[in-house]
């Protein structure tokens, strides 16, 4: 085995000009308090760099370390341009491959070329993708109230707003439902009385929807998360029973460890099943694509390595009759953001984009964050991206470590037993 010091890494084909990469660094910022990891690459020509999403928002320091403690030294000298080889390179070079730390510091370094490439290029990245296949990417945003008429009134809001889909949790005593707050001591007596209760899920959830049709009429697209929790046979349960009220779509019904059941969910299941964006390799998105489990496939782009591989997924998708629908709330930073409206105004398997309102720190420290309009996302005409970061200003919003997980420790059934969160 080789110790000697990384050498600079050159291609070895002669470069088109004398550009090159020179730095290469992840910036964490929680502007929202949802730490956002992106990765700036600057060139040898001034004013020329990129920026790429490496959002594990539970282990940034992981990513932030790999990024510029592996792979930076190992990519500048390089010529920008030698996207595909670069990134595959990056992916094969650490040997055991895959999972989110990697394929999000990896993330980071694709998108930021892609960006630098747009930049050069004079172009958008949707250009660079082949261009349009639609004006816009349609959105849906989250409905999750204390009560059933409060997720109601909640949804009627978004929907007035010129939305056509929203997602409806609904809470409940103790933990509440996964994307609906709950109240504290809920199981008195019981040996976790902030817990959530499977049983009262299954139950509750299919009024809920009946309510929401009752109040809202035929017409909107109502879509439902059940976060992983639920066994195969709990997920039939379940899909069944709100088949009366037309889900859009019901959303990873069971746990990605049990994937090689889900097209047994899928077949009982009377609506379409969304399901993926828990992976973190493109072999698993891929036998997800084939396995026949799921009509639509949520990826965290940056969790399967950024662009790159996810456009390779996109044109299986395209091929194979599966839809998109990428995961994107708050913890996906706008340049990710951006990154999933390229695909989805570029493919024809797209099939809904979930949505999400940054406040407006974020805004601040990301000039040209994606917004939508009456419910769609334009993208950006401008190169690349279309989005800035603003060091200065990220700089005051230091990431707070275990924001997420503090919350995670406490999903347990009210016996006291953990829950996936
Ligand atoms: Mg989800």
């Amino acid at each position: 085995m080789n110790h000697d010091p990384m050498p600079e890494t050159q291609a070895p084909w002669p470069a088109r000009d004398g550009l090159r990469i020179e730095r290469v660094r992840a910036i964490v910022t929680a502007p929202d308090g949802v730490p956002l990891v992106v990765v700036k690459i600057d060139t040898s020509e001034p004013g020329l760099y990129g920026l790429g999403c490496a959002t594990f928002t539970q282990r940034f320091h992981a990513v932030a370390a790999t990024v510029d403690r592996h792979l930076a030294p190992m990519i500048t000298g390089r010529h920008p341009a030698d996207i595909e080889d670069i990134t595959r390179m990056l992916h094969l070079s650490s040997y055991w491959r895959n999972g989110p730390v990697l394929n999000n510091a990896l993330s980071g370094v694709d998108m930021a070329l892609w960006d630098i490439a747009g930049k050069r290029a004079g172009m958008p990245v949707h250009e660079l993708l082949g261009g349009r296949v639609r004006a816009a990417a349609d959105t849906y945003l989250h409905a999750g109230g204390a009560s059933v008429e409060h997720t109601i009134e909640l949804a009627e809001e978004i929907l007035a707003a010129g939305y056509r889909h929203v997602r409806l949790q609904s809470g409940a005593p103790g933990l509440g439902h996964y994307g609906a707050p709950g109240t504290p001591g809920g199981y008195p007596g019981l040996p976790y009385p902030d817990g959530w209760d499977v049983q009262r899920y299954l139950r509750e959830t299919p009024k809920l929807f009946e309510r929401a049709r009752d109040k809202l009429g035929e017409e909107p697209h109502l879509l439902h998360d059940v976060h992983s929790r639920l066994t195969p046979k709990q997920a039939i349960v379940l899909a069944r029973a709100l088949e009366p009220y037309r889900l859009f779509f019901l959303e990873d019904p069971i746990a990605p460890e049990h994937y090689d059941r889900l097209p047994e969910v899928r077949q009982a299941a009377p609506m379409p099943i969304a399901a993926g964006e828990q992976l973190g390799s493109v072999p698993d998105a891929t036998r997800l694509i084939l396995g026949g489990g799921m009509d639509l496939l949520r990826l965290h782009i940056s969790s399967i390595g950024g662009l790159t591989p996810a456009r390779k997924l996109v044109a299986l998708c395209e091929l194979t009759g599966v839809g998109t629908a990428w995961h994107a709330p708050a913890d996906v930073s706008p340049v990710g953001a951006a990154a999933n409206l390229a695909l989805d105004v570029t493919t024809p398997a797209f099939q809904i984009q979930e949505g999400h309102l940054y406040g407006d720190a974020v805004r601040e420290v990301f000039p040209g964050t994606p917004h939508p309009r009456d419910g769609f996302l334009y993208p950006s005409e401008e190169p690349g991206w279309g989005v800035d970061l603003d060091e200065t200003l990220a700089a005051r919003h230091p990431p707070e470590t275990h924001r997420h997980e503090r919350w995670a420790a406490r999903v347990r059934r009210p016996d006291g037993g953990l829950e996936a969160p």
